[in-house]
């Protein structure tokens, strides 16, 4: 990680996840959005993970956090069960059916953050309910010094459950993540450059859209940018990819100190090479033996996927 990066602040769900796909099934491994999202970024940035687990929340998950410099501070553990998710892919991974959300200790969590991370520069508020995510924010606010980027997650889950809730954030948020669906569920436009106009019409000035195996849109005022997803062949879960999409774009930005539209477009990248390392193992597995190395030579394939010359015809 480098020296100079700065400290980047994230809330979101942090639980146990069950999880089917071709490759096997895994029973209550390590999940949710908050937890890909820091180990992810955490190759590149130090990271200050704000949830909350319950009493049966494993000292092996909370041991990898640590082996990854994550910083804890905000992570309450209460008593009562840990959130559980569970969910099933086609043998094609073109689909997932969500089996079972239960969001236990989540229900009464009421985010405070420490004293000292009140002026966090950069602000991930990943998916969890839309109230929560303006707790954080809002608490960010309080220090009088604003975050100097604020980007947040979402689902069906709470577009459908909280929407109201979520309009209210995305007033005060600079930049959206959310899958192609959600686009579509949150602006009510079945073209993807509408509905990105449309959510940028409610308050971010920019809206990242992400498509799995196809990719993710940018649509900002540096106008569209496209990342392709990196071809995997072995993919083993997609579970987390976008949280670690999520997490190298933000991780990035942090190391950079900086969101002009050259960064954000390499953001665009790195948060692309973070997502297809994410997907060759279940849960956080594979970010266990990834070094920076690796990242580097990536994102060094990445440059020659995409690289072609321009022609005068
Ligand atoms: P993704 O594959 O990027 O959509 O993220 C999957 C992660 O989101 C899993 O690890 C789940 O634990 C987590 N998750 C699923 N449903 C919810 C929810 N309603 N709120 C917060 N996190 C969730």
């Amino acid at each position: 990680m480098s020296s100079s990066a700065s400290p980047l602040l994230v809330v979101g769900s942090v639980g146990l996840d069950t999880v089917e796909t071709r490759a096997g099934k895994k029973t209550d491994v390590l999940g949710g959005a908050a937890s890909y999202f820091s180990v992810a970024a955490s190759f590149l940035a130090p990271v200050r993970l704000t949830g909350v687990v319950g009493t049966d929340f494993p000292d092996d998950h909370t041991k990898l956090f640590e082996a990854h410099a994550v910083d804890l501070a905000g992570l309450e553990r209460v008593p009562g069960k840990t959130f559980r998710w569970s969910g099933v892919y086609a043998p094609d991974f073109s689909t997932r059916t969500t089996l079972d959300t239960q969001l236990n200790v989540f229900s009464d969590f009421r985010p405070k953050l420490p004293a000292a991370w009140a002026d966090s520069p950069y602000v991930f508020l990943a998916n969890i309910d839309p109230v929560l995510q303006l707790s954080v924010l809002e608490q960010t606010e309080k220090a009088g010094k604003k975050p100097k980027f604020v980007a947040c997650d979402t689902m069906n889950f709470w577009i459908e459950g909280k929407r109201a809730d979520l309009l209210n954030l995305l007033e005060r948020v600079d930049m959206l993540l959310l899958n192609d669906e959600e686009a579509r569920q949150l602006s009510g436009q079945a073209n993807l450059p509408a509905a990105a106009r449309a959510i940028r019409a409610l308050g971010p000035r920019a809206v990242v859209i992400k498509r799995g195996d196809a990719g993710a849109l940018l649509f900002h005022e540096g106008g569209v940018f496209a990342a392709p997803a990196f071809p995997i062949e072995n993919v083993v879960d997609p579970t987390g990819a976008g949280d670690s999409f999520g997490g190298g774009f933000m991780g990035w930005i942090a190391r950079e100190g900086d969101t002009s539209p050259a960064t954000i477009r390499t953001a665009m990248i790195m948060g692309s090479v973070l997502a297809s390392f994410s997907v060759e193992d279940f849960s956080l597995d594979r970010f266990k033996r990834l070094d920076l190395a690796q990242i580097r030579e990536r994102f060094t394939a990445f440059a020659d996927l995409v690289h072609f010359e321009k022609i005068k015809l």
